[in-house]
């Protein structure tokens, strides 16, 4: 991931729309972005509208392979998942393989840095290594960030079968293992507390600690579910978000993802602490969740992101204008984000949130780019977020480039 060379866009979004950028890129990195320059000998041109990569935030590799299998029977969030928990156990191989074929579709629909929420730790830390290798072999950037699981519920509930293979037993032993992990060429190594059904107070504190140790950002699913805050009002007597402040997790390098069932205290304790919100509205959508206050967490100061999480569909621009639109259906209201806000979401805001400086086509940055046919047949002529993100989608990616090397030309 540390190519050189020289591309010539013929339009790109660079917080404006920009024609003619010459973008030439060292060791990896954007060295100069130059607008209203010809092609020079040598530059491999770039047809159509050229966007830095985009970030798919929260991604459970495995669950794609219920994509079509669990939308015939019936349920809830909670018969889903006993249905996710029968896809669990995978030997190295199999994951490997598996990981390789979504983190392809991925790369496809123009996704140049994934973070990989796992908790899969039956045989330690191998099926963690063939999600690396698996990204390392396609050419994406990963965040691989390790979940701690050690119970199964707040009311300390011994785990289930399923999830005992999720748990290291207790947080020296899931740091000790992490510790095994290494940042790499176009690998990071991130930490999660599952979730506050699955990691008690101090053990969260030992994550958290760990993470901020290592410089590396830290996830946790939130109130996705109304048992959860049920369930943490009983036992600790107060919501999830507050619990997670009162504990000290709560920060800038904290992405929660969901966020749905928040109130407003919980809002102003997540803008406060300036924490990412990702939302994944065509998971949450598949389950039958509810629409989270996504405005109001912004306004209150909580950057936005999204991800595929169970990877029922693979498409960030989908994901960014469901942010949108599903909060319509939900309010009854127009135009809660700008274009502008969501396309933010689906790059720069994402590649904070999982550890990467991209997102953005400057000097400095990761060179990560994606190029996306023109639309045709419509008026727009020049690059705007409104088409991108309410016109295209991930098959009108034609060319991807991940830190300096074409990875995908269609
Ligand atoms: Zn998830």
């Amino acid at each position: 991931m540390k190519g050189s060379g020289l591309w010539h866009a013929e339009q790109a979004w660079l917080g404006h729309a920009a024609r003619n950028v010459l973008i030439e890129v060292e060791g990896g990195r954007i060295k100069s972005v130059i607008e209203d320059a010809p092609p020079p000998p040598g530059a491999t041109t770039l047809m159509g509208w050229t966007i830095p990569g985009l970030a798919n935030v929260h991604s459970h590799a495995f669950q794609h392979m219920l994509r079509g299998t669990v939308e015939s029977g019936a349920g809830d969030f909670w018969a889903w998942r006993r249905e996710m928990y029968r896809l669990t156990d995978w030997d190295w191989a199999d994951y490997y393989k598996y990981s390789r074929f979504v983190f392809q579709e991925m790369l496809d629909a123009g996704v140049t840095a994934v973070g990989e929420f796992h908790y899969l730790h039956r045989h330690g830390n191998e099926l963690g290594e063939a999600l690396i290798q698996a990204a390392g072999e396609v050419g994406i950037r990963i965040t691989l960030i390790d979940a701690c699981y050690l119970r199964g519920g707040l009311d300390r509930r011994p785990l289930n079968e399923a999830q005992r293979s999720f748990s290291d037993g207790d947080v020296e032993h899931w740091a000790k293992r992490v510790d095994q992990l290494k940042d790499s060429e176009g690998v990071r190594i991130a930490a999660a507390i599952h979730s506050v059904r699955a990691v008690d107070p101090k053990s969260m504190r030992a994550v958290a600690e760990w993470a901020r140790r290592h410089k590396t950002p830290l996830h946790a699913h939130l109130a996705e579910q109304p048992a959860e805050v049920e369930e943490c009002k009983t036992v600790e007597g107060c919501t999830p978000a507050e619990l997670l402040e009162r504990e000290g997790i709560l920060g800038p390098d904290l992405t929660v993802v969901h966020a749905i069932h928040v109130d407003e205290h919980d809002i102003a304790l997540l803008g406060a602490h300036s924490v990412n919100v990702c939302a994944c509205p065509t998971s949450e959508r598949d389950l039958g969740d509810r629409v989270g206050p996504l405005r109001e967490l912004a306004d209150a100061g909580c950057p936005l992101a999204v991800g595929s999480d169970s990877n029922a569909v693979i498409d960030i621009l989908e994901e960014a204008r469901a942010l949108e639109l599903d909060q319509r259906r939900a309010t009854g209201r127009r135009v809660l984000h700008q274009p502008e806000e969501l396309l933010r979401a689906a790059t720069q805001n994402g590649m904070r949130a999982l550890g990467w400086d991209a997102g953005e086509l400057k000097a400095g940055m990761l060179a990560d780019f994606i190029t996306l046919d023109q639309p045709r047949h419509t008026a727009w002529r020049e690059i705007h977020p409104a088409y991108l993100i309410y016109g295209q989608s991930a098959c009108d990616v034609t060319n991807v480039v991940v830190g300096g090397k074409t990875v995908v030309s269609k």
